[in-house]
């Protein structure tokens, strides 16, 4: 199969409406005068494998995958990357020019290098992270603090047996508190992550006591609707540095667009200021 002379790339999912990731790309496209497209894909599950197959002879290059596709698109890669196969979870695809799929998650990547970039004097070995939620995302980061180098992970979720099962698959560097704990555990926190949807436009707030906190915690959300969350209000009046959650989202984005276009974008506020728009 030769190059197409228009590469095209994609986020697949259902819904897909919401996604920011066509803004997204269609920025970085517009700002380096690449010839390409990036479009939104509604796929149901029952065709994700046929679309999958046809996708490399319309021209497309690779593509994003979200809700609710992530785990169930293992399955038809030909390749995985070690990261991807630890958080169970793929959410980029690269198609070869010999027809293979390689699947890669560049999630955990994402929410380190926003971390790296909104707390420049945030330091892995500082001491453990707290992390509130063990749903898909927690995979990811979890699986990239301790890459990174994090000690300890005190890892708490409203559903116990979540929790446990992130425990048995990354070992004894994570440690289940119970949810009822949660407040308990922050003074321990270099770093602290909120990973639930607690906090997000139109769900309940996250209610932990917070006064455990200290000012040299870094804090982070991974909600960005809205920007600042209340989680992060409070933080920030405790005295803490606080990264937001909307830049994890653009820099797991960079890989893919890398790999698809040939050409690594930068992450800046005119970046921002368009995914925002
Ligand atoms: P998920 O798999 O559905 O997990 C949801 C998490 O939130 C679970 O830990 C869940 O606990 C917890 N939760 C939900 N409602 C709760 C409640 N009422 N009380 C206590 N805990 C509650 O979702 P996900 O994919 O991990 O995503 C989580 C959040 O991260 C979402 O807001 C998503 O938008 C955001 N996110 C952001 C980025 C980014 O780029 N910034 C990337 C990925 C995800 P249980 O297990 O007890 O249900």
């Amino acid at each position: 199969m030769t190059l197409p002379s228009i590469p095209l790339a994609g986020v697949i999912g259902n819904p897909i409406a919401h996604s920011k990731s066509p803004l997204l790309h269609g920025h970085w496209l517009k700002t380096y005068g690449i010839t390409g497209h990036y479009v939104p894909l509604e796929v149901d599950a029952e065709h994700l494998e046929a679309v999958l197959k046809a996708m490399p002879q319309m021209g497309f290059v690779g593509c994003n995958v979200t809700i609710p596709h992530k785990e169930r698109v293992v399955q038809f890669v030909d390749q995985i990357t070690d990261r991807a196969t630890l958080i169970g979870a793929v959410n980029t695809l690269i198609f070869r020019p010999d027809g293979s799929i390689v699947g890669d998650n560049t999630d955990g990547y994402g929410f380190i290098e926003n971390l790296r970039h909104g707390a420049p004097e945030w330091q892995a070995e500082a001491g453990p992270a707290v992390v509130l939620g063990a749903g898909g995302a927690a995979r990811a980061v979890v699986a990239s603090l301790l890459d990174a180098g994090v000690p300890e992970i005190l890892l708490t979720n409203r559903t116990r047996v979540r929790a446990d099962r992130l425990r048995e698959d990354f070992g004894a560097r994570v440690k289940v508190v119970e949810w009822v704990q949660a407040g308990n555990i922050l003074e321990e926190a270099a770093t602290l992550v909120n990973t639930t949807s607690l906090g997000m436009a139109g769900k309940s707030e996250l209610r932990i006591p917070m006064d455990g906190l200290r000012s040299e915690t870094v804090v982070t959300d991974l909600v960005y609707n809205p920007l600042i969350t209340n989680f992060l209000k409070t933080a920030q009046e405790r005295g803490c540095v606080t990264v937001d959650g909307l830049g994890m989202l653009l820099h797991q984005a960079v890989p893919g667009f890398e790999r698809w276009f040939g050409r690594r974008p930068v992450v800046d506020e005119a970046t921002r200021q368009v995914v925002l728009g």
